[in-house]
């Protein structure tokens, strides 16, 4: 039997797939303790995990952090995230002393269970309920103009906050390193190696265990096609976009079903048509067993649960996250991007997914992908046996090794070019290559490490 600490952030699609493990390594006789918040108090008891409320350390949030938090602002989410941990420090103390745990089981955007487990030198488990990200895979978020300079002008906030945690015996090497994936850390991502973009450049460290879900059911399509529509249970509050899909659909010879989150008043959507139903929240994986086409946000939960149904998707994503994931799903073929989300253009995406086999074909195989993984077990498995043996291999260094020559020589040849340059124009246009030599040194980058990935994962 095992002693395990569970820690997430209060976010449904985070704690969702956390769930059958907990419940899992209750079932095992593993004694498990789930620190989480009172809105999730119930689907967590069930698991027969005890629930610890930690709502009593929550900050007190003015209304332009709470703003910014509901639009996924990273810099906010980062600065409560310490605040929290904070605030948590002295009781998360006493219970690591008294519980004395085996193991930690943290979400990956969780501080204060990660922080907690290195501060009392307890083997850290990562639960990843997005995809893994590093330097590979993280190419696949494109941030946008405005996104990068929140990030930049944020920072200075957000490093004056991560160096207080020093103060209460917190230590991590950089904020970096409190976000982003690592060879060297035990982790647990809900997706197959298949679907994970770069999977080679994760260690064996990393247990790709497939969607956890309760389910077992298997997909069942209706005869007369089912569209199942839901931004998630964050960003969510689009009425305009709900009736546009009403407007879209109502003359179809489909049935609807739109999930349209709590905080819409469902009777501003006006009289509903016969073949459209909207409720505040439904059960998605029971709904998506019989859906045909899912118009979904692309939260890593929606699109994994989606594909686990074999269910083709149209994408309409709305962070930079979901866009990677979106991304993902039209490489597989199992999607088609929403680009223009008036009632005209939704009709003609769940058209094209309707009348084209490949969608459905596609869904299919990464359904079958999905349930030949490890799933609940294999996460549990990966969280009793932590620290995991590894055999030390890790792409991400050697990439990094391969990388340096090409950057060194990058270097010497902008700086000769720049002084080529200097003697045929003006001193004062020379800020315009500088900046230009900056701009291109990460996409260069990339095309070389592309090439590197290439050749270290095919020997
Ligand atoms: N969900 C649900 N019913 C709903 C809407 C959402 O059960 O009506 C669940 C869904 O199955 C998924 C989670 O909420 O597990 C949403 O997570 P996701 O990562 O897709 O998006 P987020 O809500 O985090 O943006």
């Amino acid at each position: 039997m095992k002693k395990i600490m569970i820690f997430c952030i209060p976010a449904h699609g985070h704690t969702n797939p956390i769930l059958p493990v907990a419940q899992e390594l209750v079932s095992r006789g593993d004694a498990v303790k789930f620190y989480s918040f009172d809105e999730f108090r119930e689907k967590i008891e069930r698991t027969g995990a005890e629930f610890v409320s930690c709502d009593r350390f929550l900050a007190k949030l003015s209304r332009q952090e709470e703003e910014n938090i509901k639009n996924v602002n990273t810099t906010e989410m980062s600065i409560q995230d310490i605040r929290i941990t904070i605030n948590l420090s002295e009781f998360l103390d006493s219970e690591f002393n008294s519980f004395q745990p085996d193991v930690v089981y943290s979400d990956s955007a969780c501080f204060w269970g990660k922080l907690s487990a290195w501060k009392h030198n307890i083997p850290l488990v990562v639960s990843t309920s997005t995809f893994a990200f590093n330097q590979m895979s993280s190419q696949y978020m494109k941030n946008s103009s405005k996104e990068v300079s929140s990030l930049l002008f944020g920072l200075p906030r957000v490093q004056k906050e991560f160096r207080r945690l020093r103060e209460y015996g917190y230590e991590a090497k950089s904020f970096l390193s409190l976000v982003q994936s690592d060879n060297a850390t035990d982790s647990v991502v809900y997706t197959s190696k298949r679907f994970q973009p770069y999977a080679e450049s994760f260690s064996d460290r990393y247990a790709f265990v497939g969607p956890s879900v309760f389910s077992v059911k298997q997909p069942q399509k209706q005869a007369r096609p089912l569209v199942y529509i839901s931004l998630g249970t964050v960003i969510n509050e689009r009425p305009d976009f709900y009736l546009n899909c009403i407007e879209a659909l109502k003359n179809e010879s489909v049935d609807v079903v739109i999930s349209c989150g709590k905080a819409v008043d469902i009777s501003t959507l006006g009289v509903l048509p016969d073949n459209v139903k909207v409720y505040p929240y439904v059960d998605q994986l029971d709904i998506l067993a019989k859906t045909s086409v899912f118009i979904t946000h692309c939260g890593m939960n929606s699109v994994s649960e989606s594909l686990y149904m074999a269910t083709p998707m149209v994408l309409f994503p709305q962070t930079n996250e979901q866009q990677a994931v979106a991304r993902r799903v039209t490489e597989i073929g199992a999607g088609t991007l929403l680009k223009d989300d008036s009632a005209a253009g939704i009709r003609t995406a769940v058209t094209e997914i309707l009348s084209s086999k490949s969608y459905a074909e596609a869904a299919e195989q990464c359904c079958a992908d999905f349930r030949s993984c490890s799933g609940a077990k294999g996460a549990a498995d990966h969280i009793e046996n932590a620290p995991n043996p590894s055999d030390g291999k890790d792409v991400i260094r050697e990439l990094n090794k391969a990388v340096v020559t090409e950057q060194i020589l990058y270097n010497v040849i902008s700086v000769i070019l720049a002084s080529i340059l200097f003697r045929f124009v003006r001193a004062s246009y020379l800020w315009i290559y500088i900046a230009a030599v900056i701009l291109l040194s990460a996409p260069i980058k990339n095309v070389f490490q592309e090439a590197h990935y290439k050749k270290l994962t095919t020997r």
